[in-house]
């Protein structure tokens, strides 16, 4: 695709480095700039207003709340959720963890109980084993968290059932349960499990807009009433209380109707890409779900670094995670013979 006339000479010819790479199409853009706005920190923005409600019954909720990034639809539900002192169980891979720069601690005072999960997922015995006794000892258990799909595991979707076993037990302990659904439109699509099954399972759940849905900003965090009253008055205290933030939300419910179904696309392309990288010598990928593939250059005698940058100097931007592990991303600005193109320049490149 022809990528480098919209985002500058520069830009690579291919990039599967993530899914946030996505540019807004020619039709979004139309869509964000005949957008109705208005202040909504007021409810009188019509497209944010619409892309809330619209959210909520989607995730099964009675409210939602726009904000500008899932970072903080993660960050304000931990403090909503949270005393400081308590602790967040979650999958030890997960986002809140690694990649939100101590958000956890710095905003809310909690620490996190990282679980070992099998690729992203753990079960309801370990969420069980997790969970402290009530002792002034102990810190108090207050949160469970579920990353859907597992963006490190590997976009791995979580079965609804193991969805239920986990928040069951975290439920019948008195713990809130909160779903990191950066990627749910991944797992839905790829599950054939409706949102409102999975979202329904938790007290806050959110999607991001900016991932495969190929918007350039925005999440919606939904919940009760109650909760998304509270969201509200940390997302007035963070600083993320927006105006004429509809011209966003317009790229939201444009994407909600136009890029939803076509993650199929994306998956069906790294499931190709897959194949083609299992062929090289030295290459083994892990099994791939959804639109993130793993894989691991271990055997070809280079490292993940190197073999990144040789990718780069042909064209294709990706992902070195580790040592020897890297990450493909296939989205909206990535099609078939794009990924085909890019497991040629990956087999020369680990030559
Ligand atoms: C990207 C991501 C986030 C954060 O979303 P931003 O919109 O980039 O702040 C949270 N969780 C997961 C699993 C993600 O992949």
């Amino acid at each position: 695709m022809a990528l480098s006339t919209r985002e500058g000479a520069n830009a690579p010819r291919i990039n599967l480095y993530s899914d946030t790479q996505t540019l807004p199409t020619p039709a979004m853009r139309r869509a964000m700039a005949e957008a109705p706005v208005g202040d909504e920190q007021s409810f009188a923005d019509p497209s944010v207003n619409a892309l809330c409600e619209r959210v909520a019954v989607l995730l099964g909720h009675e409210a939602a709340v726009f904000l500008p990034s899932g970072t903080m639809c993660n960050e304000i539900s931990i403090r909503v959720h949270c005393r400081p002192g308590d602790e967040v169980i979650a999958e030890a891979s997960c986002h809140i963890l690694n990649f939100e720069g101590g958000g956890p601690a710095a905003l809310s005072g909690v620490q996190i109980a990282p679980i070992p999960g099998e690729r992203g997922i753990y079960t309801a015995e370990q969420a069980e084993a997790a969970i402290r006794p009530e002792h002034r000892y102990a810190p108090r258990s207050a949160l469970l968290e579920v990353e859907n799909t597992a963006n490190m595991g590997g976009g791995t979707v979580w079965p609804l059932e193991a969805v239920q076993a986990v928040t069951d037990v975290a439920r019948k302990h008195g713990l809130a349960t909160h779903l990191d659904g950066a990627r749910l439109p991944n797992a839905v699509v790829a599950s054939g499990t409706a949102a409102a099954d999975y979202g329904a399972c938790f007290d806050s759940a959110w999607i991001d807009l900016s991932k495969g849905l190929g918007c350039p900003v925005g999440a919606v965090l939904a919940g009760s009433s109650a909760f998304i009253d509270e969201a509200w008055r940390w997302k007035q205290r963070m600083g993320g209380a927006m105006r004429q933030a509809g011209i966003l939300a317009a790229a939201g419910l444009h994407a909600l109707d136009r890029h939803w179904d076509r993650l199929a696309e994306d998956h069906a392309n790294a499931a190709l890409l897959a194949d083609a990288l299992a062929q090289i010598d030295g290459v083994s990928v892990e099994p791939c779900e959804t639109n993130i593939l793993f894989f691991d250059v271990g055997g070809t005698g280079r490292s993940a670094p190197d073999i990144a940058e040789r990718a780069g100097a042909a064209g294709l931007r990706i992902g070195a995670m580790g040592p020897t592990r890297m990450r493909a991303v296939t989205h909206l600005d990535v099609d078939r013979a794009d990924c085909e193109e890019a497991a040629r320049i990956l087999a020369e490149a680990a030559a």
